[in-house]
């Protein structure tokens, strides 16, 4: 038996002391960079943001140091033939079987997400000619809404809003309204990028394939926090950020999915080099490549996509699944001292309270954000801030630990009272 918890202010920092103890993932935190107890406190006293940027991992700096001195200083051009050529493919593999829920070949580290969006989308559309429309929400992260607006532009296509909440999301019966004779494509956030909220990615996909639409889910948020079934839900295309819970680092490539039997049928707008049958021959005309690396344009972002496979390789070893139930305990204790804490000066939860329906991250709104952020900030205690009054606390399972919450939240709490009793902010 346990002791009974002491009662009082110090019983949620007990909890969370004894989650990190029975955190079968508590492991992973050390192997990140900034996580040990310095004595010079020059780490973040809470980190939660790693939605946004991931914190890097202790591998990966060894992982690119190695590189630069064997792999590229000794192999030089060789290194291309001996292994940069497949390793788009094969960290695409990589990733397709253990996050993302995709058999071999049908997955790529490409370019920005950005420009996978307009890749794929511009393929998709172009495959369904005579259709006039492109469903979309309101609430989706902007390049998604940009990248879209700019291909309606470029085909003569018009964009058919989704009017979504920003303290929900997208849901099947709104899609089913959307989608019609006219659809050629329907692009969503499988986890909203302000709530949070969790898209129903099997029904969505179901309802537009009814109308013989094809569907392009951004899974930038989803991609190493929560399971993603991209075959089981017979998806047609995905791109999704490996900056994120992949802790790939800052602008390291996207990966893009595109289902097997659609890979000979799109055709995709920027035919270069990288994406043809023989990369070298150096033909008079584009002879696309055959299978995923028909999607390829230019020369792969090698060192960039160098890091991302260490977290893959943690999520591999540990389990989705096990990243998932870490993660919703992580904001399920989040919630808890909002609604304790935070409530009370006004606080609004503005992401899910159905942990089945939210993903990683919690929102939570009041009009002085954007002032307790940047007192935040200063005070080595990281969020986001999400305009007009969104505080965005991302949950990363494999680096965040429940102490590391709890020491945000309380700063969040002394930050927000200080703010609202006109004062500066944390006490000593
Ligand atoms: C982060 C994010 C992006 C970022 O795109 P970049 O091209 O990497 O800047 C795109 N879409 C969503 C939904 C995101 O959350």
């Amino acid at each position: 038996m346990t002791p009974p918890e002491p009662i009082g202010l110090d019983a949620h920092l007990t909890f969370a002391r004894r989650m990190d103890r029975i955190d079968g993932l508590a492991h992973y935190r050390p192997r990140f960079i900034g996580t040990d107890a310095l004595p010079d406190d020059a780490n973040p006293l809470a980190y939660l943001d790693g939605n946004s940027l991931g914190r890097p991992t202790k591998a990966s700096a060894e992982r690119i140091a190695e590189f630069i001195t064997h792999a590229w200083g000794e192999r030089l051009i060789r290194g291309w033939d001996e292994s940069w050529m497949e390793l788009p493919l094969r960290i695409g593999d990589d990733l397709g079987r253990s996050v993302i829920g995709a058999a071999p070949g049908q997955t790529f580290v490409g370019d920005s997400t950005t420009v996978l969006l307009y890749k794929l989308a511009r393929a998709a559309v172009d495959s369904r000619p005579g259709r006039t429309e492109i469903v979309l929400d309101s609430d989706n992260f902007p390049t998604d809404r940009y990248v879209l607006e700019g291909i309606a532009a470029e085909r003569g296509l018009s964009l058919r809003w989704i009017v979504s909440s920003t303290e929900g999301g997208v849901t099947p019966e709104q899609v089913r309204d959307a989608v019609g004779p006219r659809t050629a494509l329907v692009v969503l956030s499988h986890v909203a990028y302000r709530s949070g909220y969790i898209a129903d990615m099997r029904s969505i996909t179901q309802i537009a394939h009814e109308h013989d639409a094809l569907v392009l889910w951004d899974l930038s948020h989803s991609t190493g926090s929560i399971p993603v079934e991209l075959d089981l839900c017979d998806v047609d295309l995905a791109v999704g950020c490996s900056y994120k819970y992949l802790n790939g680092g800052p602008g390291s490539p996207a990966f893009g999915y595109v289902r097997a039997d659609l890979q000979e049928v799109l055709v995709q707008p920027i035919q270069g080099w990288m994406g043809t049958k023989d990369v070298f021959a150096m033909g008079p005309e584009y002879v696309p490549a055959t299978g995923i690396r028909r999607f390829m344009s230019g020369t792969p972002a090698i060192v960039a996509m160098l890091a991302m496979q260490d977290t893959i390789g943690m999520i591999e070893e540990a389990g989705i699944e096990q990243v998932r139930a870490k993660s919703v305990a992580l904001t399920e204790f989040t919630i808890t001292l909002v609604d304790e804490w935070l409530a009370p000066m006004g606080v609004t939860v503005a992401s899910p309270r159905e942990s089945s329906h939210r993903g990683g991250h919690v929102t939570i709104n009041h009009p002085a954000m954007r002032q307790v952020t940047t007192t935040l900030w200063a005070h080595d205690v990281i969020p986001d801030f999400r305009s007009p009054n969104g505080l965005r606390i991302g949950l990363s399972p494999l680096s965040t630990s429940f102490v590391e919450t709890y020491d945000g939240l309380a700063a969040i709490r002394d930050v927000l009272r200080g703010v609202l009793l006109g004062q500066s902010g944390l006490t000593a």
